[in-house]
């Protein structure tokens, strides 16, 4: 008997990953061959890259974001907004908070969350840049700090104090915004430069791990010019109401008064995963190189939800936008080809095209083509690699409504 039902193919995340199958599926599936649906928590995709920058309030929060129905082929693939809650990977069922779906191929490409590694109070009295919402709300704290300073008939130097938990990647190009936002605040809300402090707090011995030290120390020294104090191999013991604890020397602690924490050291795999029973380590499952969980025919997972090691010194790739995006184009290609009846599948290989850390509006740091780049030079080639995950995903029409085109 001949099967006449189309395969469904499920999306679960509208991110970098969830956008980047989805769009190469709809152009490579035909209408008869199966049904698409794509699910996301909001109907709008943020670009995660971006999210420090609306943190520190240097770009609003709607140029961060766009409709998720703006490029996708809504003939092709059915937007469902709606918060996915668990999947139940032996029935193939996905759990929303407004019902349920079925599915033949599913694709996890849920993102990631915080990780607080058990940090005392750093759930409760700390920010992370994690989604729009939580960038409009670290933006607008830290404003109201600054109008409420001087409102005050007993000033609060600590209103003025931002603490910056992590120098990795986030929290480096967190550092480099704010040292651009904080004079345009002081500006406005008449408050003396001097009396801000912006402390970097790092329990690792160095600042951006994995970076060619000749980079980070173009990257520390430009930070500390523009007022940035780092606290390196100094580990946050507990956040409280009025700021955080650090570990002094073998035994003792100090207390660092701050009315702003934000914590920026850790991200985990999104905690669907988890709550799903798919075996991960902090969130993040170890797949195949097809893409696939271990055991599961049907079961794809992209960008910060997977893992993948890096053979050359066997420790896992950092979960980047780059990867999500180049894991989503051989997922849908995949998918293609068992939707079609073929076997063989194609493996993942990262093609590092570099890495760029910016350190504000005109300042950047990275490596690309072989070649290090500072400076305006390294913050144009940060503009493009901005541009071209758009142009990815959206084309030429959405590089036009959303692009950074503020180059010279
Ligand atoms: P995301 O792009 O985060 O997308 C996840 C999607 O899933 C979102 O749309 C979210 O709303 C949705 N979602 C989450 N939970 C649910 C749910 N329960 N139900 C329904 N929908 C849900 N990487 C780089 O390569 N270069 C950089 O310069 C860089 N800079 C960064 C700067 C910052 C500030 C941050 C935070 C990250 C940066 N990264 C960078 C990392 C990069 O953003 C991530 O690796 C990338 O976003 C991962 O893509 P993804 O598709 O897995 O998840």
């Amino acid at each position: 008997m001949i099967n006449l039902r189309k395969p469904k193919i499920v999306i679960l995340g509208a991110g970098y990953g969830g956008l980047m199958t989805a769009t190469r599926l709809q152009k490579q599936v035909g209408v008869n061959e199966a049904d698409i649906v794509l699910v996301n928590k909001n109907d709008y995709h943020y670009e995660t890259t971006w999210l420090h920058e609306a943190s520190a309030g240097t770009l609003h929060h709607d140029r961060v974001r766009y409709d998720v129905r703006e490029v996708i082929d809504t003939q092709k693939v059915e937007f469902v907004q709606a918060t996915v809650e668990e999947i139940k990977h032996e029935e193939n069922r996905v759990i929303l908070d407004s019902g349920e779906i079925s599915y033949d191929y599913l694709v996890i490409s849920l993102g990631a969350e915080s990780e607080t590694f058990g940090i005392k109070g750093l759930k409760e009295y700390a920010f992370s840049i994690v989604n729009v919402n939580a960038a409009r709300q670290i933006r607008e704290h830290i404003e109201y700090q600054f109008a409420t300073y001087n409102t005050e008939a007993e000033k609060k130097d600590e209103r003025l104090t931002i603490v910056v938990g992590g120098a990795g990647f986030t929290g480096i190009e967190f550092l480099g915004e704010l040292s651009n936002r904080i004079p345009e605040l002081c500006k406005e809300y008449d408050v003396d430069f001097h009396k801000v402090k912006v402390i970097c707090v790092e329990a690792a011995p160095m600042v951006l791990p994995g970076f060619d030290p000749e980079l980070v120390n173009y990257a520390t020294s430009y930070l500390e010019k523009k007022g940035v104090e780092f606290r390196i191999g100094t580990a946050i013991k507990e956040a409280t109401p009025d700021g955080i604890i650090v570990a002094k020397g073998e035994d003792e602690v100090e207390e660092i008064k701050a009315s702003t924490v934000v914590w920026a050291a850790g991200v985990r795999g999104n905690s669907v995963i988890e709550k799903s029973g798919i075996e991960a380590m902090r969130g993040r499952v170890k797949v195949n190189l097809d893409l696939r969980v271990p055991g599961k025919e049907n079961l794809f997972i992209v960008g910060d939800c997977s893992l993948i090691i890096n053979e050359e010194i066997n420790r896992p790739y950092p979960p980047t936008a780059q990867i999500a995006m180049q894991q989503g184009e051989i997922c849908a290609r995949n998918i293609v080809a068992l939707i079609r009846g073929k076997n063989e599948l194609e493996t993942f290989e990262f093609d590092n095209k570099g890495t760029v850390c910016s350190l504000g509006e005109d300042e950047a740091i990275g490596t690309a083509f072989g070649k290090k780049f500072v400076g305006a030079k390294a913050s144009f080639l940060k503009k493009m690699i901005d541009n071209r995950a758009l142009y990815m995903i959206g084309g030429p029409s959405l590089v036009f409504k959303k692009g950074k085109f503020n180059i010279f």
